[in-house]
């Protein structure tokens, strides 16, 4: 077989460490002129272009992006796709959200082309955001799981996604049970998980609507296979903490409740965690699993602000990963999330720096899905997911990096002016996916392996 080879030249920066648990400077690496060189998918080499520059083979030119940023895709860590259609809908807090808005938009997945058309465009504003890895929910519908999974391996983007298990506490149709789902998610898994660059999740969509005999399904459903994930929803809103303890009055947190049923561990990954106590940052920290800081949606249902610095102590840290959390998230841009990141910490009285942002949009977020030895670097041996970031996107933008100096303060304009206008290309396995202005379509399926 020909191997495939490309290579990209220009400024770059990567995180190389957690700038949580030792001074910032030392966990960012910048190069003015750097060179990407790409084998098969794989970054193979990665460092100043002076240095570098005799190792690009004879009939390849790199694509260079003088003024921009070369940096390691978005991570996504909270996701919901089929929400897309009611992001931005007005006026309710977690439990009247789901009722009136997140319920009805799921029950319209019922309808298998709906979710092949919202496949396709979520999959496309993730691009157009620099994100190339999401954790994504689904709905309960197995084919809303085909239907994403299938998209994303169109573009052979690295994706984990899961059916949602609702078994109680929902409308009827949105309902399975906990053999049902339990055997729909079994067969998705056997289908998709470590198909291509796919990987399957896990999904209890929270504690409320699941029965304990659907936890243990979900327990039961982890054993099945090396390398699978959880996702779910844990101590978002004041109102949902009460919920859980009514239903499960003999647990000692909400925590506890999926504790119990075997499902806090590594690759498990919880929604927001606002309304935690010290006890379930230990749990966390000694179980290794991670948490989904979900800035822009715990803002927008006025759900509480995440306790950042205290989830990351260097005395027990916790692995924390950014989420979007789109519909009740206002945006799929990861530098608009943090830009919201930095105004939850400056309510609890600390500065998020632009390390700090960059680490939890890449690296950090790849350490919680415990993926962190392939995804959320430049790094040689690192899946080459790429994403080109433009300082100059805007007027404004242009006019305030004139004003830049140092790379940190222009990473922090970046996540505070900055959203998808200012990516201007994703490479997803070292292809060019999306391209801000190519003429006419800007996405473009990459070659067949
Ligand atoms: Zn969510």
């Amino acid at each position: 077989m020909v191997s495939s080879l490309a290579a990209l030249r220009g400024p770059a920066v990567t995180l190389v460490d957690d700038p949580f648990a030792q001074a910032s400077r030392a966990c960012l690496q910048y190069h003015e002129d750097a060179l990407v060189l790409i084998e098969d998918g794989t970054i193979r080499a990665f460092g100043p272009y002076a240095e570098l520059r005799d190792t690009v083979p004879d009939g390849i030119t790199p694509e260079h992006f003088p003024g921009h940023l070369l940096a390691p895709g978005f991570i996504d860590t909270h996701v919901h796709y089929p929400q897309l259609q009611m992001i931005g809908a007005f006026g309710a807090q977690l439990l009247e959200w789901l009722d009136t808005y997140t319920f009805p938009a799921e029950m319209s997945f019922a309808d298998a082309a709906h979710a092949e058309r919202v496949a396709k465009l979520f999959l496309r504003e993730l691009l157009r955001a620099g994100t190339t890895t999401a954790m994504v929910y689904c709905t309960v519908h197995p084919h809303s799981v085909e239907a994403f999974f299938a998209e994303s391996e169109r573009f052979n983007t690295r994706m984990i996604a899961g059916k949602v298990l609702m078994d109680r506490n929902a409308p009827s149709p949105l309902l399975d049970t906990a053999q049902r789902g339990h055997d729909e998610s079994l067969a998705l898994i056997e289908r998709w998980h470590g198909r291509g660059r796919q990987l399957y999740c896990v999904t209890p969509r929270f504690a409320p609507t699941s029965t304990d005999a659907q936890l243990e399904a979900a327990a039961a459903l982890l054993k099945s296979r090396d390398g699978l994930f959880l996702q779910t929803h844990l101590c978002e809103n004041p109102g949902e903490v009460e919920w859980v303890r009514e239903l499960f009055p003999a647990r000692s947190s909400y925590l506890d409740v999926y504790a119990h049923a075997g499902l806090v561990r590594p690759r498990s990954m919880f929604g927001h965690a606002v309304h935690m106590h010290e006890h379930d940052f230990c749990t966390c920290h000694q179980t290794g699993a991670g948490l989904a800081h979900c800035p822009t949606s715990n803002l927008f249902l006025g759900s509480g602000l995440f306790k950042l610095f205290e989830a990351t102590d260097p005395r027990r840290p916790v692995k924390v990963g950014l989420g979007t959390d789109v519909g009740a998230g206002t945006s799929l841009s990861q530098l608009q999330t943090l830009n919201e990141a930095y105004k939850v910490a400056a309510l609890a009285g600390h500065k998020l720096d632009a390390v700090q942002g960059f680490y939890l949009a890449t690296l950090g977020s790849a350490r919680a899905l415990g993926f962190d030895d392939r995804l959320g670097r430049l790094a040689p041996g690192h899946e080459a997911d790429i994403c080109v970031l433009d300082p100059h996107a805007t007027p404004l933008m242009a006019f305030r990096a004139g004003y830049c100096a140092s790379i940190e303060e222009l990473l922090f304009m970046l996540m505070t002016l900055g959203d998808d206008r200012a990516v201007r290309a994703t490479y997803v396995a070292g292809q060019r996916v999306y391209d801000r202005d190519r003429a006419g379509d800007p996405f473009h399926l990459p070659d067949a392996a």
